[in-house]
């Protein structure tokens, strides 16, 4: 929906939700700091922070993936992983990685 479209639409005491589209009270929707003619209804800015959220988990998830294959990397390269004690310890970690 373009933004004449929406300016349209609240000149008639309409507002439409720019995620989903749908009509919505003025009240009802939120609008964007440096974009106010931007609305958002409160299902999609819950809607949008779950996906922030779930995308912040998988950037985290990522980055200790990133870190632990480092880290695995550091103990082959040392040959720490065939030592007595710290190898068998090292695998039952690998095992139990959540990834
Ligand atoms: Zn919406």
């Amino acid at each position: 929906m373009s933004a004449e479209t929406h300016a349209a639409a609240r000149e008639t005491g309409q507002s439409r939700c720019w995620c989903c589209g749908r009509d919505r009270s003025e009240d009802d929707l939120v609008h964007l700091a440096t974009h106010p003619e931007v609305g958002i209804c409160i299902n999609c800015v819950q809607f949008l922070r779950r996906r922030a959220r779930d995308h912040q988990a998988s950037v985290i998830r990522q980055r200790l993936r990133g870190a632990a294959e480092s880290i695995r990397g550091e103990v082959i390269a040392r040959g720490w992983h065939q030592r007595p004690v710290i190898g068998p310890a090292l695998r039952w970690v690998n095992r139990h990685l959540p990834w």
